[in-house]
């Protein structure tokens, strides 16, 4: 049987990457990719050339991958970006894979939850992370009431044009709370913002926020 690694890369800087990751993807068989036009940047950026194929956890493709390493194939599965299997379409297939007996492996590297909580300031001993969180406001105020309850700090991601929404819903419902605005990490127009939840809608209030956010929270 073939073995399954599950291989982190950058989340926006080409050049966080590991060394072994690289090796993985040069050695392997075959690369799973969420995204393959972004993975295609990242291995054309460092001359490899191994053969990949585009994975939406489709049950499908699933069983296609599953068969690849059943006959001895090394396979790499990577995200669009970060580590694969957190909040993307990447579990199921490694379900699947520990299911049937194949080896499981991570390279480790970049992840985006823990890239934006290093930063934040706010405390690290204890965190929960939830991926995206519900749109529908009451739905959103119930999630993160069951979230304020273990007294950790709280990082979800959010799309650049909701931030304002949920941090009202944040507002209205809990009172002081700390927040940070992580953007674009690692990138060219990476920001973070830090404050109370008064001094960050102040901050952000007629801005149009671009790119991709994670959102922190602590009480
Ligand atoms: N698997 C990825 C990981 O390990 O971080 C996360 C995938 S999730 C589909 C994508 C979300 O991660 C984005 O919507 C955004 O909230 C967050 N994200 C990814 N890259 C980021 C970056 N460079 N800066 C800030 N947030 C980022």
């Amino acid at each position: 049987m073939g073995i399954l690694y599950v291989v982190a890369t950058p989340i926006g800087n080409l050049e966080d990457v590991t060394l072994r990751a690289l090796r993985i993807l040069k050695e392997v068989d075959l690369i799973a990719a969420e995204d393959t036009r972004k993975t295609r940047k990242l291995l054309s950026h460092y001359g490899i050339h191994t053969s990949l194929t585009s994975y939406y956890g489709r049950e499908r493709k699933a069983d296609y991958l599953i068969d690849t390493l059943n006959k001895g194939k090394n396979v790499a599965l990577v995200s669009e970006a970060g580590t694969p299997g957190i909040s993307d379409p990447g579990y199921p297939l490694i379900k699947r894979a520990i299911e049937k007996g194949i080896i499981v492996q991570s390279i480790p590297g970049p992840c985006a939850a823990i890239s934006a909580l290093v930063v934040s300031g706010l405390p690290t001993d204890g965190f929960i992370f939830t991926g995206f969180l519900p749109r529908k406001k009451g739905k959103l105020t119930k999630r993160l009431r069951e979230l304020f309850n273990f007294e950790k700090t709280v990082i979800f991601y959010e799309s650049p044009n909701r931030i304002m929404a949920t941090l009202e819903v944040v507002k209205e419902n809990f009172g002081e709370v700390n927040v940070v605005i992580a953007r674009e990490l690692t990138k060219k127009f990476e920001e973070v913002i830090r404050g109370s939840i008064d001094q960050v809608l102040t901050l952000l209030k007629g801005r149009k926020i671009k790119g991709e956010v994670i959102i922190l929270l602590h009480k």
